[in-house]
């Protein structure tokens, strides 16, 4: 096959951003769960966004299960299902069987070892969670690499929680820093100030998450304390980088006016302001409440409806009477 010259010119081009990269970091690992190429939420132009498998919380909002814990696991997509039994056969737990007609998988036993994965020519059954090396990594923002330039985007990680894999976040960033690309993480904060300043190292901007100013509402939606979170907060408003606080806007949690009215006096009484941008208020949907069947668990939250517009104008206002600029913000990475 012959190239064009403007094909030709392509090839050199991620030619020599390969040989760019510093092969001393090729062989570091990490686990990821997906990468979305065309994101336009998380940061500036066109975003390549790394979803990092493994998180310290549990919020029962979590529209992104499948990345919370930091193992692979399976999840079964019963509308694939051509009710074969195949899986069956080479499941080592016996975890599978037919009843009345329908796969059922026994989710207390299944030790997601992923045979009934590869055994499943109708693509029914689905491993969540990849190893993946920082070179592999890059390889894949080199497919993308033009459109991030040209629209002056560039490369969003985020999860699960990418602190949980500091190091290879922190590799691959700086490997994305040599390509000139702009570097956005998104963290929810709850993790050793250590993790979080060596992938701040080589990030351009924080999307940063609030959730409740009170620990012990805190504590039980999420399962952690808001302690650390708040205390990390304060330190990254010192580094040299771009921040935005998101808040996900969860009904009957949340979204009273006290509370945020204490996140606003947080922001203003606490944060060094100089690279501060914004609040963003996420309000709570349900689009990833069909993976929890997926995967086998109960989704909590299946009669609670979405915020109202008019009630997010009210929170919104709240913010600004602060003087902070705040967005009501569209999906992303982590609501
Ligand atoms: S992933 Fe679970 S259900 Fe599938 S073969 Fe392994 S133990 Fe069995
Ligand atoms: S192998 Fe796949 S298609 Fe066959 S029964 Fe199992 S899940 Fe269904």
């Amino acid at each position: 096959m012959r190239l064009s010259r403007g094909q030709n010119m392509l090839v050199s081009e991620v030619v020599s951003q390969r040989n760019a990269l510093d092969f001393s970091q090729k062989d570091l690992e990490g686990v990821i769960f997906d990468i979305d190429r065309y994101a336009i939420h998380d940061g500036p132009g066109i975003r390549l966004l790394v979803f990092m498998k493994g998180c310290p919380l549990r919020c029962s909002w979590c529209c992104n299960p499948e990345g919370q814990n930091f193992s692979p696991e399976v999840a079964y997509f019963p509308a694939k299902c051509i009710g074969c039994g195949a899986c069956i056969e080479v499941c080592p737990e016996k975890a599978l069987r037919f009843q009345e007609g329908k796969l059922v998988t026994n989710w207390r036993i299944c030790r997601h070892c992923g045979r009934c994965v590869d055994r499943c020519y109708a693509d029914a059954r689905k491993l969540f969670g990849r190893t993946i090396t920082v070179s592999a990594l890059m390889e894949e923002v080199f497919k993308s690499i033009a459109f991030l330039t040209n629209s002056g985007g560039g490369i969003t990680v985020g999860g699960g929680e990418l602190t949980g894999q500091a190091t290879f976040v922190s590799n691959f960033l700086r490997s994305c820093k040599k390509e000139g690309l702009h570097t956005a993480i998104e963290t929810c904060g709850y993790c050793t100030w250590g993790a979080l300043s060596k992938v701040l190292e080589y990030a351009d901007l924080v999307f940063y998450d609030v959730k409740h100013m009170n620990s012990k509402k805190h504590k039980t939606a999420t399962g952690v304390p808001n302690r650390r979170i708040l205390e990390n907060l304060k330190k990254v408003s010192t580094r040299p980088v771009d921040l935005v606080v998101r808040v996900p806007v969860i009904p009957e949690f949340n979204d009273d006016e006290e509370n945020l009215s204490l996140m606003a006096e947080f922001i203003v009484s606490q944060l060094n302001l100089s690279r501060f941008q914004m609040v963003e208020l996420l309000p709570y949907h349900k689009l990833g409440a069909f993976k929890y069947e997926r995967l086998g668990r109960v989704y909590d939250l299946k009669s609670l409806e979405p915020p109202s517009d008019g009630k997010l104008h009210i929170l919104r206002k709240i913010i600004e009477s602060y003087n902070i600029v705040c967005h009501v913000g569209g999906l992303n990475a982590r609501s």
